[in-house]
């Protein structure tokens, strides 16, 4: 969701005159857009700000221009007091909710009376109302956020805070965002939320509609030939959106379902109101639909009070699901939620040793799976340039990325690909 934010950032300022650039000696504006949901992120904001201090003072010494410098995103959002005053050269802080205000905030700046502006209120505007329409194409495969925010509260997890309450984009503005990504070449769009399977809203035929509803919507628009949607929480896994892995064509063989740990006693610490059951009846039922659906997770490990006994149940989940990929974290305490508070807190060196063998074990299976799809073929997006001269990447609709020898005019088309090779983290192969 951050780089679909960036993405409207952008498109925020482009009327004001400014234009991206890769080069940020050159800018006259850098935005760090941040993360704050582990510390590992939330950390790295203060060393890039020490990095940006010296580029910063050498625009005004050498060139005699201001760069200014904003903090967007959840750190800006928890920590934005923090960041001017221990980073006092950062101009503007403004929050997820707030950066549709951006223009207004850079017209404010003044750069002899060193002001410092932060905008961190959660709104009663609704900033996509007022964001400008995208300033530039997307590309082949496009982010889209539907849904935001989180009234879940689970009691490791800083969303709530740092985004806000649920909040669903009405229906009519995410299928004209969609024409128009289309319209501007975009194939694959992926719906974005924190918990993006709890997106309800009321259409204009005055029914209410769920996810799975806008699915099926949306596969209709012209040019739009592949739909994702991340993240889902399991609660919202209704069956309406399950169906409809099977009966959209466009909604593909994917989904990324974080269950987080497979003890039962955890699960109830981390507030998920779930049990690994409850989980694994949503994964026979997926694969009662689509049997050759590939299925993505999260995993923390390490949360307070977590026993060897319950990092067994998470391994037995694992071993039971066979993943396709998966994202794994140490349990990182965040302020002010309740599990920091725990006293139970888990030691650092067992949390690297059950990292690592969860890992290991989830290691193995993406490579199973990457592995059973040698000398298949299938329909791979062309993305863009790889790292090699000559190479291009694209997406299988498994979301492996795959690498192929293909001249640059091949990006954004949808060709088939015989797989040639298969490694941990992608594959190779050919146009057939
Ligand atoms: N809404 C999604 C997840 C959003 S946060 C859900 O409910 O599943 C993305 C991932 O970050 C989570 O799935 C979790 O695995 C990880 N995460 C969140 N807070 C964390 C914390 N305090 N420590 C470690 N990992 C965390
Ligand atoms: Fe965080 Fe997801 Fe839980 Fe919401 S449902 S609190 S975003 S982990």
């Amino acid at each position: 969701m951050n780089v679909y934010d960036s993405e409207r950032m952008a498109d925020a300022l482009m009327p004001s005159g400014y234009m991206p650039t890769d080069a940020v000696e050159d800018a006259d504006m850098v935005i760090l857009n941040t993360c704050h949901i582990r510390e590992k992120a939330a950390e790295k904001v203060y060393s890039d700000l020490g990095r940006l201090r010296g580029l910063k003072k050498r625009a005004s010494e050498e060139q005699n221009r201001d760069m200014l410098i904003a903090v967007a995103g959840c750190v800006a959002q928890a920590e934005g007091a923090e960041i001017t005053r221990r980073a006092p050269w950062v101009d503007m802080v403004v929050g997820p909710q707030t950066y549709h205000r951006l223009p207004e905030l850079v017209a404010k700046i003044d750069p002899e009376a060193r002001t410092r502006l932060v905008d961190t209120e959660f709104p009663a505007e609704v900033k996509f109302d007022f964001l400008p329409e995208e300033q530039a194409p997307r590309g082949p495969a496009a982010f889209l956020s539907v849904q935001e925010g989180c009234d879940k509260f689970c009691s490791f997890c800083v969303v709530p805070y740092t985004r806000g309450a649920e909040f669903s984009r009405p229906a009519q503005q995410i299928i004209a965002e969609a024409k128009r990504l289309a319209a501007s070449g975009s194939k694959e769009i992926t719906l974005l939320g924190q918990n993006v399977n709890a997106w309800h809203g009321e259409a204009e035929d005055g029914k209410s509609w769920g996810l799975g509803r806008l699915i099926r919507e949306m596969a209709d628009i012209e040019g739009i030939e592949r739909l994702r949607y991340t993240t889902s929480h399991p609660l919202d896994m209704d069956d309406d959106l399950m169906t409809a892995h099977r009966d959209v064509p466009a909604l593909m063989p994917y989904l990324h379902l974080p269950v987080q740990a497979g003890s039962d006693r955890i699960l109830a610490a981390m507030n998920r109101r779930h049990t690994a059951d409850d989980y694994l009846k949503i994964i026979d039922r997926l694969r009662e639909l689509v049997p050759h659906i590939a299925l993505s997770g999260d995993f923390i490990v390490g949360f307070p009070g977590e026993t060897d006994r319950d990092f067994a149940d998470t391994i037995k989940l694992v071993d039971t699901v066979k993943y396709a990929s998966a994202y794994s974290f140490k349990y990182s305490a965040r302020p002010g939620t309740p599990a920091s508070s725990d006293d139970a807190q888990i030691d650092e060196q067992v949390k690297s040793e059950r990292l690592s063998a969860l890992q290991q074990l989830l290691d193995a299976q993406q490579l199973a799976f990457n592995r059973n799809c040698a000398d298949t073929k299938m329909v791979v997006l062309m993305e863009k340039q790889a790292g090699r001269d000559g190479q291009l990447s694209g997406r299988s609709p498994f979301m492996q990325s795959v690498y192929v020898d293909a001249p640059i005019d091949e990006i954004g088309k949808m060709k088939q690909v015989i797989i040639t090779d298969t490694r941990q983290n992608s594959l190779s192969g050919e146009f057939v």
